[in-house]
């Protein structure tokens, strides 16, 4: 019988294909590995979040009107924190803070 993951000859289709089955486990690989990041930094968090709370007195109105203020910086409300956009020195064209060059004319940051 033909079901999900299994190829006309009745085979698991990743038996046929020991590249696909590496990078299946390379993928889970890292997904286990961010997985495990986002736990260490959701504890790192909560840690720094209620000594805050504890030791200066911020409140949990305060921190929500931080994480609002910092997540519109870059004029979008989008659960996310931006990175900031430049403008090239010589064509005016934005630039990424991921390039030391601009992309269109070359001229470093
Ligand atoms: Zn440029």
């Amino acid at each position: 019988m033909i079901g999900a993951g299994t190829n006309w000859f009745g085979m698991s289709d990743l038996y046929d294909f020991p590249d696909a089955r590496a990078a299946s486990r390379d993928a889970q690989a890292q997904i286990d590995d961010l997985r495990d990041r986002l736990d260490r930094m959701t504890l790192l968090s909560y840690a720094m979040w209620t000594l805050a709370r504890e030791k200066l007195g911020v409140t949990d109105e305060q921190l929500a009107d931080r994480v609002q203020e910092l997540d519109l910086s870059d004029g979008k409300l989008d659960g996310k924190i931006g990175v900031p956009v430049t403008e090239c020195l010589k064509c005016r064209r934005k630039m990424s803070q991921r390039h030391r060059r601009c992309i269109y004319c070359g001229t470093p940051r």
